[in-house]
């Protein structure tokens, strides 16, 4: 079995060199080479054939294959299907903002968390991405765009702390210097609310933005939408976002999807106003995309109207999110698992 070279880190491709009697400065080399994207150690041209030819038999180079690639024709947005090694398929999303190019990428192959208003969580968890996989999703987007990536958000399809480990050795991966270099201010991680894991990514103290989608201030309508919050519910979500913040100084963000007549009425603008401020927390409402094996409806720009009204005078920073990508079904819980057949 060979392993896997790009989810590995400088130093450690050093101690593999050391066992093979190598030059440690080589790993840097190795690490910058994997880091453009090459597919194969024979592009490594600078390294001896025959360090080529060793790492070739102790290693892979993950690679996966743009089977699908959709341009919006309103805004520009492209969207990737990937075939990844072993044949399950992936999407991301590239966006272009005023400040520059966003990525949005999947975690998962899949999902468990069974949200009922989402389309990735249709078909449950096939199985985690590697961190390679996660990296080739930004470094492969940004080749064959030809956009350079300068954010990265965590909201494709799975959820990123049911793979923790494997997340955080890609920020790792993505945001060393002698790689991609994407600074963690850059970076944000959005979660259905996995509390459990808040005080583990607290401790490490990373400059990401922690994002969470609450999508209900109340326990019967957060519990009815996303069965995370059974056994957890909303006063213990706030209270680990209040810790989270504490602990790190960096501001929680709150996703809101407006759903009409589920998660819009005024009452649950006040109450989402007091969790808001408990936590320390930012709103941002989404229109709720229309998601088709889902019942769901989007506010109505009235009430969406209304509800950021009551959020702004009880003090509350709130900001509206731009829909991108709707006509290559790219937008916020769009994005589903796509069997490979369809390559
Ligand atoms: N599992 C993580 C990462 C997915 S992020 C999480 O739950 O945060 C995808 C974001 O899109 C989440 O905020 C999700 O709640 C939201 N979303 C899912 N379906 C949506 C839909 N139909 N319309 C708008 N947003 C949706």
């Amino acid at each position: 079995m060979k392993t896997d070279i790009k989810s590995l880190l400088p130093e450690e491709i050093s101690q593999v060199l050391s066992q093979m009697s190598q030059p440690k400065y080589r790993a840097k080399q190795i690490f910058s080479w994997l880091h453009r994207g090459v597919s194969n150690f024979e592009e490594m041209t600078d390294l001896p054939k025959s360090l080529r030819e060793g790492l070739d038999e102790r290693f892979f180079i993950s690679c996966p294959k743009a089977i699908r690639k959709q341009v919006s024709e309103r805004d520009g947005t492209i969207k990737y299907l990937w075939r990844l090694a072993d044949g399950n398929c992936i999407e991301t999303v590239v966006m272009s903002y005023k400040h520059g190019n966003t990525v949005c990428i999947s975690s998962q192959v899949g999902c468990r968390q069974g949200c009922a208003f989402c389309a990735s969580a249709i078909g449950g968890l096939v199985r985690d991405l590697s961190p390679s996989e996660m990296l080739d999703e930004v470094l492969f987007s940004q080749l064959d765009s030809g956009m350079k990536i300068t954010n990265i958000v965590l909201m494709g399809i799975g959820e990123p702390l049911d793979n923790f480990d494997n997340v955080i050795r890609f920020l790792e991966l993505v945001n060393h210097p002698h790689g991609l270099n994407i600074g963690m201010r850059h970076i944000s991680l959005s979660t259905c609310g996995l509390t459990e894991k808040f005080d583990k990514l607290a401790e490490l103290n990373l400059q990401l933005t922690l994002s969470i989608s609450l999508h209900a201030p109340d326990d019967e309508t957060r519990s009815r939408l996303m069965p995370a919050n059974r056994g957890r519910g909303v006063d213990e979500l706030v209270s680990a976002c209040r810790s989270y913040f504490e602990r790190t100084g960096r501001r929680i963000s709150f996703e809101y999807a407006m759903i009409s007549g589920v998660n819009d009425s005024p009452e649950q603008a006040r109450l989402l106003a007091e969790r808001a401020k408990d936590a320390f927390a930012h709103v941002n409402l989404i229109p709720l995309n229309k998601v088709e094996e889902r019942s769901f409806l989007p506010s109505s720009p009235n009430d969406l109207k209304q509800f950021v009204k009551i959020l702004e005078d009880k003090g509350v920073n709130v900001t509206v999110r731009r829909s991108l990508g709707g006509d290559v079904n790219a937008s916020c819980g769009q994005l589903r698992r796509t069997a490979a057949k369809e390559g």
